[in-house]
């Protein structure tokens, strides 16, 4: 029955199993028999599972519940929590401000705004987005070998990624001349799907007014490449103060693009709009728009928005709590001089994990036991030191760094940066733990 069923380990535990131990002759099936939990608890190496679904079954008296304790004890630490139900809503809750027929691009560059890309792109083909989009080609290839089978727009592949692009099914954007020059000699005659952006104001990538006339010619001679969208970035689309730069950004694309259909009698997708867009400019929706940010249940605008659930929680734990006396020196450069007499608390997190040296000195601020309090002195390469003075808290307790009760928001101004920055800094060594209910 476990060979049927998949199950490649079995660990046995009880003195009736025990004694069985000798007449299991599996060779599919690696088993271990254990005569108590405590042997268990004892003797397995559970640093060694990886990637693993495991089933823990048995009755009350195994006390099964040490096992689950001892196996969470490896994940815990510093994690980044996902809350995968709160994301199926925030896509959803955008979703609702679409006309009908609009398609979805998410927008899952830079491991999906440092949520994990594997994850995050299994809930959006679940969820039957229409495409995805990433920054680079590499990124695109990941997906794929994650059986992510949905189109995927590559923004600025590069003329090396050509042979991948190819292998791998991702749609590359061209963004000038030469790319598609360079292109069209790859392909020797080989389809392609491609997307053409144009440039209206961002002034980053995108195919100048000048460049339409020749990319049209190319396009025409080579009609092994199709265009499967055009589409432009706006510049301003989060604050009003630009929305008649948007206006402008928006005509300018609407021009290039009936430029280019009506010399090549296509009608490709049509896209401009961000998380910022989709929220503040619902006029310029087309046929597709591109969600990014949002998707994190992160608010890119000024505007209220109480329908968007924070998706993301940062956590660490106290590793070390001590009492210091005023004048003593708190980490390196002796940078935190506390004049009265404190409890400190070094959280397992530093500056490699994506938490900023520039929360240094005051500048940041942590949660601990509902509370808001300061770092001390300097942020180090993998731990920090914060005032609790004052409050009930003991080693090995969490300590949240942004998220529930933390917005993101307030953490990326006490450093002036945004909330994109903060989160896709979240290093890849700090682990990813999903949580889905419903989905
Ligand atoms: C990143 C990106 C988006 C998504 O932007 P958000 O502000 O995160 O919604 C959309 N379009 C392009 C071209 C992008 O680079």
């Amino acid at each position: 029955m476990l060979v049927r069923s998949g199950v490649q380990q079995l660990i046995a535990i009880g003195p009736v199993l025990h004694e069985y131990r000798t007449q299991f002759l599996s060779k599919e099936v690696k088993s271990s028999f254990y005569k108590t939990t405590e042997e268990a608890l004892d003797k397995i190496s559970w640093e060694e599972f990886n990637r693993e679904v495991i089933l823990i079954k048995g009755a009350r008296l195994f006390q099964f519940e040490r096992i689950v304790a001892r196996l969470q004890r490896r994940i815990h630490g510093t994690r980044m929590e996902i809350d995968l139900d709160k994301m199926a809503h925030n896509l959803n809750y955008f979703k609702s401000r679409l006309n009908p027929g609009v398609k979805v691009m998410v927008m899952v560059k830079a491991f999906a705004y440092g949520s994990g890309s594997e994850e995050v792109a299994n809930l959006l083909q679940y969820h039957r987005v229409d495409y995805l989009g990433v920054a680079y080609t590499d990124e695109g290839v990941d997906l794929r070998k994650n059986q992510i089978s949905l189109p995927i727009m590559v923004m600025n592949p590069t003329e090396e990624s050509f042979p991948l692009l190819l292998t791998n099914r991702l749609e590359p954007t061209l963004y000038s001349i030469g790319l598609l020059k360079s292109l069209i000699e790859f392909l020797q005659g080989q389809s392609c799907i491609v997307h053409l952006e144009l440039e209206t104001g961002m002034h980053r990538l995108g195919l100048e007014k000048d460049d339409l006339e020749e990319i049209i010619a190319l396009l025409k001679a080579n009609p092994n490449i199709s265009v499967a969208s055009i589409f432009s970035h706006l510049a301003g689309a989060d604050e009003s103060k630009h929305d008649t730069y948007s206006q402008v950004q928006f005509e300018s694309f609407q021009n290039g693009y009936k430029k280019i259909t009506a010399a090549l009698r296509i009608q490709p997708i049509r896209h401009i709009l961000n998380s910022s867009g989709i929220l503040r400019l619902p006029n310029l929706q087309m046929d597709m728009v591109r969600l990014g940010i949002g998707l994190y249940g992160v608010n890119p605008t000024s505007d209220s928005n109480d329908q968007l659930q924070p998706v993301a929680t940062l956590k660490t734990v106290i590793s070390q709590i001590k009492k210091l006396k005023a004048g003593q020196s708190v980490g390196y450069g002796r940078r935190g001089q506390p004049d009265s007499d404190m409890t400190l608390a070094t959280i397992a997190i530093g500056y490699a994990d994506g938490f900023s040296r520039s929360f240094s000195r005051g500048a940041g601020r942590v949660m601990v036991a509902g509370k808001r309090v300061p770092v001390v002195g300097n942020v180090c390469m993998d731990m920090t030191m914060i005032d609790i003075t004052g409050i009930n808290v003991h080693e090995g307790d969490d300590v949240i760094i942004f998220g529930e009760g933390m917005p993101i928001q307030e953490v990326a101004a006490s450093i002036n940066t945004i909330p994109y920055e903060i989160l896709t800094n979240t290093s890849e060594r700090v682990k990813r733990v999903f949580f889905a209910g419903s989905y």
